[in-house]
Formats: structure tokens, sequence, C-alpha cells
């Protein structure tokens, strides 16, 4: 498959990756062990989880141990102190069975205030970079759902890669990131190029990714079936005229109601959480539906006291008729939950 090199790193990457978070939804051990090991049987390189994803850093360090030096393993921390950073990536080196992590990076850093904190002398970042030297960590990377505060962190040139979602409905990336991170020479992963799974015609949107100025794209992966419908739209080349056609019908239709999770419509003066609501349904299909605690169904009670007063959709850039949508979908995830039966992990 073909390979680019992660920004100006050492790193050469097939351009489709494996994201790990669907990973943690598939039923039975042995069958997630069987999916990872077919995504790196049939030649993917790039395996992306995070400590945050349950037990798919179990499943891809066990699938990849026999031949880790062939693989190139990403993982994530969602600390941002040291003693956190430290824990997590002494239990990431564990958990994954390797004596080093080829890419460390800051999950979902959203504001300022994370990203100073990361930054500061005798902090994270600088943790890491000791890691660096003792030679259990080879780059240190960040992610970020929120354009502007990546953006910052790519300018200060102080990460080896970025991570954001980039897919036909979510375009922003290409206009500043982009063009800066590859002046920068940083490596740029493409989290949700399938739009967390929203985006119909799968095979045209990979297609459509791997056109783009990008390194390499992960895609969440569950089954045998769903690597081998990557692998061969990796393999198709740009999309034609027919799957460009679906992808603007979904840009159309899913794009209006399509939740990028910035957190920019925060905070609701009721207290509600706009931002975790609006992307919900979309998460909890993706990650497994077990993950719902008892605090969720609090959030989701929460959302039926929406007043509609609209401060939340003056400010989501991408005018979303929240008013509407947070109170339907609340109630829409209260009845799922109560039509499945499902018990809250806590
Ligand atoms: S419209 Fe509803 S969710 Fe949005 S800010 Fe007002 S009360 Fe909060
Ligand atoms: S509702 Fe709008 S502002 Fe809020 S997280 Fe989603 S896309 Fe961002």
């Amino acid at each position: 498959m073909e390979k680019a090199p992660l920004g100006n790193t050492d790193l050469k990457v097939t351009r489709l990756g494996f994201g790990g978070i669907p990973i943690q939804t598939v039923a039975g051990r042995e069958e997630a062990l069987a999916v990872v090991r077919h995504a790196a049987d049939r030649g993917i390189n790039f395996f992306d989880t995070a400590r945050g994803y349950t037990i798919s850093e179990e499943i891809i360090g066990e699938a990849l141990e026999a031949h880790r030096d062939q693989y190139i393993i990403a993982t994530k921390t969602p600390s941002r102190d040291v003693d956190g950073v430290a824990r997590d990536f002494q239990t990431s080196l564990s958990k994954l069975r390797t004596s080093y992590i080829d890419l460390y990076q800051f999950h979902n850093v959203m504001d300022e205030e994370s990203l100073t904190k990361i930054l500061a002398p005798n902090g994270p970042l600088e943790y890491l970079q000791m890691e660096q030297r003792r030679g259990r960590l080879r780059y240190i990377g960040i992610t970020s759902h929120r354009l502007e505060t990546i953006i910052k962190a790519a300018s200060t040139g102080r990460f080896a890669t970025v991570q954001f979602p980039f897919n036909y409905i979510e375009k922003a990336a290409a206009e500043e990131l982009y063009p800066l991170a590859h002046r920068l020479g940083l490596g740029v992963i493409v989290m949700k190029p399938l739009a967390g799974g929203v985006i119909r015609n799968a095979n045209a949107s990979i297609r459509w990714v791997l056109s783009q100025p990008i390194s390499v794209a992960i895609p969440g992966m569950a089954s045998v079936t769903e690597v081998d419908a990557n692998l061969a739209a990796a393999a198709a080349g740009a999309p034609g005229p027919d799957e460009l056609a679906d992808l603007e019908r979904d840009l159309r239709e899913i794009g209006p109601t399509f939740c990028r999770r910035c957190g920019y419509c925060m905070p609701c003066p009721e207290g509600i959480q706009t931002n975790f609501i609006a992307s919900s349904e979309l998460f909890f299909k993706r990650s497994g539906w077990g993950r719902l605690t008892k605090a969720h169904l609090q959030t989701f009670d929460k959302g039926l006291d929406c007043q509609a007063c609209k401060t939340c959709e003056g400010r989501c850039p991408y005018g979303l008729p929240l008013s509407e949508m947070v109170p339907a979908i609340s109630r829409r995830m209260l009845d799922h939950i109560n039509e499945l039966g499902l018990k809250p992990e806590r």
C-alpha cells in the first residue's frame, strides 16, 4: 500500500491507517484481535488508539506484539499535568505490550488554558521530551476538535503531528491548518474521515480524503469486512463524478445538523451540555452504548429543560438549529436507553 512520510518525522505511514475507537464495540476479544491482525496482514502499518478508548490499547497491543517493529503505534493521553501524563504513558506502554511508543498525542486539547498547561516549563510536554531522550517515545503530537486551538498548537512548532477531523462535510482544516502544517513539516493525521460514520458512501468518502494533502486517514474499523472495504477504497484513487455527487448530497442533507464537536456553543445559561448532546447519538453509536453512565442520563434529562433561548445557536459557527436539536436528541437518547433496556455502567 502507498506510504507517505509523517511530516518531517522518519516514520513512513500507510495513507490508510487504523482508527482504534470502534474496536471497543466488537463482541469478543478474539474477534477484535482478528480485525486488527487482518488490517496488519493486509498492509496497514499505522494504528491509532487512546487511553480513553477502554480496551482498544490492549487489543491493538496484543494483536501487534509479535511483529512490533513493523508497525507504527500512536496513542493519546487526556491528562494535562505531569503526574497524569507520566501515569498514562506508563499504562499505555503496558497495555500496548511495547517498550516504546511511536507517537504520543495530547488528546482533544480544546482551549488555550489546556494548551498553556501542556507547554508550561517542567510541564507535560517536557515530561514527554524526557521520555524521548530515554528512548521510550519517538514523537509527540496533538489532537483537537477546535480549529483555533490546534492552529495555535501547530504554530508553536513543538509538536510533530496534528490530528483533526476532516471529511467532505468538515473541510475547515484545509483552509489554514493544512497549509501551516505543511509549511512547518508536521504530519497531518485525519480523524473521522467518514464523519463518524454518517457519510453514506464510505468508499467515496475515503477516496476523497485520500486525494487531499494529508499524511494518513484513520477510519475506525470494527470488522474484517470493513477493513477490506476501506482498503479497496484506498486502492481505487480519487472519486469520480458519481461518488462526488453522493458526497455533495450528504453535505446538503447532513451538513446542516452535523455537530463538529468544537464546543463554541457553550456555555448554556441553563447549564445544559449543548455540545455533548448535539454529538451524542453519533458518539455512542461508534464507541458503544455500554459507555452510558448515570451522569449521561442526567445530562439528557437536563437537555429537556432547554428554553429555546438560542444563545447557543448564535455561537455555533455552523448554524445548527440547536434549540430544536437539543431537546429532540435528549428525548431520543432517553427513549433509546429505555427501549434497549440499557443499564448504565456506574
Ligand atoms: S437554546 Fe437551549 S441549549 Fe441552547 S443555550 Fe438556550 S437553553 Fe441552552
Ligand atoms: S453545536 Fe455547533 S458549536 Fe456546538 S459543538 Fe456542535 S458544531 Fe460546535
